[in-house]
């Protein structure tokens, strides 16, 4: 996975996570999801007439909620001359903070992963996140091909869900001879129908899997050696066999044998992003075990690094769970940074009241800004050329990089001078 996709996704994952428990008083959050061919005063014309039928709402407080948030997305999408290139998600409410009354107007602008193709208003009494939710599951297509000596399976695999381009019958005459034949002549008129099977899969699977951009690997499957003849023999072209990553045995071929090789490749598939995880903090790890200079952890020091523009990639582990939190002294302005987890802010702020000063001695110690550090990191490494990683706990790197060096981990570029 690239850089940008691993900070895409987490980003993306990270904003439905909030978004999903924010709920509104009433009915009176607005999902718009607007897809790419959509004109903007198109959409415009359907919200003038939400905000009229909108005024039907009985509840008083739920109808100006529900008008002043239209409002509030028309004006958004008037920063837009036309949807993005995958479309325009947006998300706005009154979001309630504590007693009645302490609502708060929020918007929220998404750009999808892919493209959103179906028009969709809604208001309602939480955002509609699960067309998000369902591109992120399905980012990945895996061609697979179930193929035995009678019959073989064309399909695709987004997510859970699978797809099928298409069927095949061999034509391949059974393994008994028909009597008066002669044993070469049969098994040259099988060898034949064999090669002319293969060609006819062969063929199919190349036009069909060749055309699927975003095509991550291929997994053979079938019972018995027929997926193994067709593998080893030349008959896929040379891009798609670089992208066999398994061959998995099915009692079935047809849709059961694919249904077979989805159930046996979860496990594979999720492999996957765990290698590629594995590796890059195997890497960091090797830098550090033979003392090359390039290893860095630690909140302070990777900071220290990050701002020096040392940093060639950046580990981050997905369950880091840290607080940045800075506290101002109200009488004499001093500045001081804490790291808490987020279940510590509420003692933290308790045990604030009644800390003196380092600088003046007086208590009068405040928060100033509290910031997830994850997020934070993030947004240092976007702002430089930093190929940032995030790692989740699924390994036992990913694990050694959240338990032993604090969730955060980088490799330099090149050795720091001091
Ligand atoms: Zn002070």
């Amino acid at each position: 996975m690239s850089s940008a996709d691993s900070v895409s996704r987490f980003k993306l994952k990270r904003t439905l996570e909030t978004l999903a428990s924010k709920e509104g008083r009433g009915t009176e959050l607005i999902s718009l999801y607007v897809p790419p061919d959509r004109r903007i005063h198109e959409v415009m014309t359907n919200l003038r007439e939400e905000y009229g039928t909108a005024s039907n709402i009985k509840s008083r407080v739920t109808r100006k909620n529900v008008q002043e948030a239209i409002e509030k997305v028309q004006q958004r999408l008037k920063l837009f001359k036309n949807p993005p290139p995958k479309g325009l998600v947006i998300f706005c409410g009154a979001i309630p903070y504590g007693a009645p009354g302490n609502e708060k107007m929020e918007i929220y602008t998404l750009e999808p992963p892919e493209k959103i193709n179906v028009y969709f208003y809604r208001c309602d009494s939480h955002f509609h996140l699960e067309p998000l939710f369902d591109m992120m599951r399905e980012k990945e297509t895996y061609g697979v091909l179930v193929i035995d000596s009678n019959e073989a399976i064309l399909a695709t695999l987004r997510g859970q869900r699978m797809n099928v381009l298409k069927e095949f019958t061999s034509g391949i005459p059974g393994k008994h001879r028909a009597g008066g034949q002669s044993a070469r002549r049969f098994e040259r008129i099988r060898e034949a129908a064999v090669n002319d099977y293969f060609k006819r899969v062969a063929r199919h699977t190349n036009e069909m899997f060749s055309q699927i951009t975003d095509l991550r690997g291929i997994i053979l499957g079938g019972p018995g050696p027929t997926k193994y003849d067709f593998e080893e023999g030349e008959y896929l072209n040379y891009v798609l066999k670089q992208k066999i990553m398994a061959t998995i045995d099915t009692s079935y071929v047809s849709e059961r044998g694919v249904e077979e090789v989805v159930e046996k490749s979860q496990d594979l598939l999720k492999g996957v992003r765990y290698m590629e995880e594995k590796k890059i903090v195997q890497k960091f790890l090797y830098e550090l075990g033979h003392e090359t200079g390039l290893a860095s952890y630690g909140e302070t020091q990777v900071r220290k690094h990050l701002n020096a523009g040392l940093v060639d990639t950046l580990l981050l582990s997905e369950k880091l769970d840290r607080l940045h939190v800075l506290t101002k002294c109200k009488t004499c302005g001093d500045a001081e940074d804490a790291l808490l987890p987020h279940s510590g802010l509420a003692k933290f702020e308790q045990e604030l009241l009644s800390r003196q000063c380092r600088k003046c001695g007086n208590p009068t110690l405040a928060i100033e800004s509290t910031q997830n550090l994850l997020d934070e990191f993030v947004e240092i490494a976007e702002k430089s050329s930093v190929n940032l990683q995030v790692i989740s706990t699924g390994t036992e790197e990913g694990i050694m990089l959240l338990e032993s060096f604090g969730g955060i981990a980088g490799i330099l570029r090149y050795r720091p001078s001091s």
